[in-house]
């Protein structure tokens, strides 16, 4: 879900929302309760059509129609939202986990955050300033350098941080040592590469090869890896995704 959904500081070439908008700001902010009772209200009228269904298991409707995650992400920049500390206060109340991705544009708000999600992520898209300016059409005169002010700012947040490299074949696959000196300014706890996906309103700027295959990313992973000193832990490759770690006694892979 999202606070944000029309809102943000960029317009990402591999976007898929609608970029019409370009709202820069909220003019009108909901109550951060009401944002949460909605999304779990959105969730159950998501999934009623599946209770009925011979292939669903009851108990797995049951936990799906009350969600215990909370992931800011889908849309928009939810840092815009000024109210995100209260929204996680209510979320933490309820006993869930939350996680935030941000673009990394608002520094400021993420100095402030209290309290913070469970886990953050910063998405970098670009090695760069010269492809961040073209890929990421920053709206903001100084997106870069906040950028780089979030990414100097994660070590000192007392959460798990995640550095999320979306890839977009011709545009933003290789670099690896500049990557990697923008993750060792970061040092978070997983460095995640993932595969940009042709969808939504992305499909009017990307073409299909635009998604770069698994083996294109696990290569720029162990690449990235070896860079930064870490090492490739795991894949998903329906997701086209890697994850990059030191620790593995500090994660719980599925089915381990
Ligand atoms: S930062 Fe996220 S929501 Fe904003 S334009 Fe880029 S991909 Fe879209």
């Amino acid at each position: 879900m999202s606070p944000a959904v029309n809102n943000c500081t960029q317009s990402c070439l591999f976007c898929w929302r609608y970029q019409g908008l370009l709202e820069t700001s909220i003019p009108e902010e909901d109550e951060p309760e009401d944002i949460l009772q909605g999304a779990i209200e959105g969730q159950r009228k998501l999934i009623t059509g599946y209770k009925g269904d011979p292939r669903t298991k009851p108990g797995m409707w049951e936990e799906s129609a009350n969600p215990n995650m909370v992931a800011c992400s889908l849309s928009g920049e939810p840092t815009m939202y000024s109210r995100l500390g209260e929204f996680f206060e209510a979320c933490h109340r309820r006993d869930m986990t939350t996680f935030l991705v941000t673009n990394g544009t608002l520094p400021e708000v993420l100095e402030r955050l209290d309290p913070l999600p469970r886990q953050l992520y910063v998405t970098v898209a670009a090695p760069n300033e010269e492809i961040y300016r073209k890929l990421c059409v920053p709206l903001q005169k100084d997106g870069w350098s906040r950028l780089n002010k979030t990414l100097e700012l994660l070590p000192s947040l007392g959460t798990r941080t995640v550095v999320r490299h979306t890839l977009v074949e011709g545009w933003n696959v290789g670099w690896e040592k500049e990557y990697a000196k923008l993750d060792e300014k970061a040092n978070p706890l997983f460095i995640e590469p993932k595969g940009y996906v042709f969808v939504g309103y992305s499909r009017e700027r990307m073409h299909n090869d635009n998604m770069p295959s698994q083996d294109r990313i696990m290569d720029f992973s162990k690449k990235l890896a070896e860079e930064t000193g870490r090492g490739v832990l795991a894949e998903q490759r329906a997701s086209r995704v890697t994850l990059i770690g030191a620790d593995r006694s500090r994660m719980r892979i599925r089915g381990e």
